[in-house]
């Protein structure tokens, strides 16, 4: 299947051409032409399947397609998680939308508004934006969302994790009653469905992958190691593989730094990302980490959502996530664009736990190395280690009403980490 047969418009066509696509991706097959027709969309699927090109290319086809007014009210929105998501939404649509007579703008939070509300005000066809910056513009008159025609909820799994519930209903109500609506997520959990059905009128259901399961093109593996090994061991890893480009995850902001340190002290370069950065130190980090100056990039699950990060071959958990679907979108990082990727995982013995749930979720069992000189140890115990307690050894401030097990009730928690 080739793009000139979904029947994009020939300035879409040339700007992807521009981009250096040659065919569709699966993804991009099955929601572009549904959206074409003006139906809503509930898509699966994860960064990397070239998801954004699949809702940007038909959305800016219809915006185009439609008579322009001279003032440009905002017909279309594109709601995401976070910032460095917005931010590459936003840079695609750009690209996509070179060769058309369309305005776009992007707002998210942790930056000065100003620029964000002038732009706004010149009069914008498509706004991407965080839910946070939105409602703050809105709250104070400098946006109105009455015209929109499209709306976009990318990344609505996360969204719900990140607690944005209450400020989508919102959103939505400041939205007229009749207009498309799409709906992406990598995964489909009960609440995500509830959402769905709210937000959705008769949606065609498409997927890039299975619900839940992990993309075939990944290598996956776990090493078992004492956890005070791990850190010898990633070294050793990136070492001996002489691997140039690394993603690694922590569970911790702070783990994330030391182990950043760690790194560089051996003669690794590494970067951190992590919530408590600045917008400024993780664009730097992840522009060298893509340009190659940082081998290694280390971060947590929140700032890793949405990082575009073409072929990448090696994403390595250095601790496994305690919700298991953040590992889905963890590995979903690497094997890109039809490439092979590897995830290994560390695994110390209180991880153990968090193993069995993500290999219930994706339903496979996760093959099991262990490497000479970097053996877990016997005498640790299979305690699930606390969420919120990423540090070695670290003793829990409340030890009571952690079941280590508990995955929605720690969402709040683990946003404060992040
Ligand atoms: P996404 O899933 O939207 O984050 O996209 C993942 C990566 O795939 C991005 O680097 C895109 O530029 C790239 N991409 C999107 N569509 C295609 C396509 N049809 N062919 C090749 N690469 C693509």
């Amino acid at each position: 299947m080739s793009f000139q047969s979904l029947g994009l418009s020939e300035a879409l066509l040339k700007a992807i051409s521009k981009k250096g696509y040659t065919n569709p991706s699966p993804i991009q097959q099955k929601a572009i032409t549904p959206i074409l027709q003006g139906k809503d969309v509930l898509a699966s699927a994860q960064t990397g399947t070239g998801k954004t090109a699949g809702f940007t290319l038909p959305l800016l086809h219809i915006l185009s397609e439609n008579p322009k007014e001279k003032y440009r009210p905002i017909r279309a929105l594109i709601l995401t998680p976070t910032r460095e998501l917005a931010a590459q939404v936003y840079a695609n649509v750009k690209e996509y939308s070179e060769f058309l007579n369309l305005r776009s703008a992007v707002i998210f939070g942790g930056v000065n508004q100003k620029p964000q509300a002038a732009t706004i005000k010149q009069g914008i066809d498509v706004l991407v934006a965080t839910p946070g910056r939105l409602l703050d513009l809105q709250n104070q008159g400098l946006l109105s969302l009455k015209r929109v025609e499209i709306f976009v909820l990318d990344e609505a799994d996360r969204m719900l994790d990140m607690g944005f519930l209450r400020d989508i209903e919102r959103i939505i109500k400041s939205m007229p009653e009749k207009r498309q609506n799409l709906m992406f997520s990598a995964t489909f959990s009960k609440d995500i469905k509830k959402l769905a059905h709210g937000i959705l009128n008769q949606p065609v259901q498409v997927e890039a992958t299975p619900e839940n399961t992990t993309v075939d093109a990944i290598s996956q593996k776990v090493y078992r190691v004492a956890k005070g090994l791990k850190t010898d061991l990633i070294i050793k890893l990136i070492s001996d593989g002489n691997w140039k480009q690394v993603l690694v995850f922590t569970r911790t902001k702070h783990g994330a730094n030391k182990l950043c340190e760690k790194m560089s002290k051996s003669g690794i370069s590494s970067a951190a990302i992590h919530g408590n950065k600045s917008q400024g130190a993780r664009t730097k980090a992840l522009d060298g980490f893509k340009n190659g100056r940082v081998r290694v990039l280390v971060a947590t699950d929140i700032a890793a959502r949405g990082l575009d990060i073409p072929l990448l071959p090696h994403v390595i958990n250095f601790e496994l996530p305690n919700i298991p679907e953040d590992y889905v979108h963890r590995i979903g990082r690497t094997g890109r664009a039809g490439a092979v990727g590897e995830a290994l995982s560390l695994v110390s013995a209180d991880e153990t736990t968090f193993l069995k749930d993500i290999e219930k979720l994706i339903e496979v069992k996760l093959p099991v190395d262990i490497i000479e000189g970097f053996e877990p140890d016997p005498n640790a115990s299979t305690d699930p280690v606390k969420p919120g307690q990423g540090r070695q050894n670290r003793t829990p401030r409340k030890a009571s009403n952690n079941s280590g097990n508990s995955t929605r009730n720690n969402k709040s928690r683990r946003q404060k980490r992040n």
